[in-house]
């Protein structure tokens, strides 16, 4: 394992590993997702400093924070979900640290994405990355890239119309397929993991329900993921241990060849 660990640490002195941050910046611009108003809103990202070098502390600066848990780049736990409420270690403090790492599986679907933001992931599509890539093993992320982290404003990242939000993600089906290889979870460029228009799915948010439902966890807001290999990345996903936390802000790491 030392062997393993110090050419780990040589290959990244040297550059034949790069790491990719697949993380967004985090401040009072970071859009949020939009509920139907019957629903409480969750609070983007805001903060007061509590000193600046000033009277308050004079050789300190820091701030508080307030957020909702689920702004920005963040993991979605099982917990998370109604599906998901009673599952053994479904909250971000009792997710064994292990589940916070596996190997990523990169779907490219930028290019419908572009043509249709209400394109959805089809079990085909995922089938036929198989046939180019192998099968996706068990424990791995599948990050669905749609370039929509390119989006430069939150109105163009949101794509609200005024029958609500249209993004691309995942149909029930594909949602299906990815339990069956036991994911260790989905990634989304989106502000959320399911498409804009599955309020009205059956069942609604099927990405949701049934990742959560099956103990799957979670990546909303990811960018760069263009920088990545279709395999053979590395994922690190840590988010706050927050005592019964539903998600969290998280830095996201791949480890990428090259
Ligand atoms: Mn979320």
């Amino acid at each position: 394992m030392t062997t393993i660990l110090a050419q780990l640490t040589d290959a990244l002195a040297s550059g034949q590993i790069t790491v990719v941050d697949l993380t967004q910046p985090l401040g009072p611009q970071t859009p949020v997702i939009g509920l139907p108003p019957i629903f409480a809103p969750s609070p983007g990202f805001s903060s007061e400093v509590i000193s600046h070098y000033d009277e308050k502390g004079p050789a300190w600066y820091w701030s508080t924070i307030h957020l909702g848990e689920h702004t920005g780049t963040h993991f979605d736990a099982p917990v998370h979900w109604i599906t998901g409420k009673d599952l053994p270690d479904n909250t971000l403090d009792t997710i064994p640290a292990r589940r916070l790492i596996g190997p990523a599986c990169v779907i490219d679907i930028h290019r419908e994405a572009a043509a249709d933001p209400d394109f959805l992931l089809m079990p085909e599509h995922i089938l036929a990355w198989e046939a180019e890539y192998g099968r996706i093993p068990a424990g791995a992320w599948v990050l669905l890239r749609t370039d929509w982290s390119q989006r430069q404003t939150a109105e163009e990242f949101l794509n609200v119309g005024p029958d609500g939000p249209h993004t691309p993600g995942p149909h029930l089906s594909a949602v299906e397929l990815l339990v069956s290889r036991d994911v260790l979870g989905f990634g989304v460029e989106t502000v959320g993991t399911d498409a804009g228009r599955a309020g009205m799915f059956e069942p609604p948010f099927p990405c949701h329900t049934l990742m959560h439902g099956a103990g799957k966890y979670g990546l909303a807001s990811l960018c760069n993921l263009d920088r990545l290999p279709p395999t053979g990345a590395l994922v690190i996903a840590a988010p706050l241990k927050i005592v019964d936390g539903s998600g969290s802000p998280v830095r996201v790491l791949a480890l990428t060849p090259g």
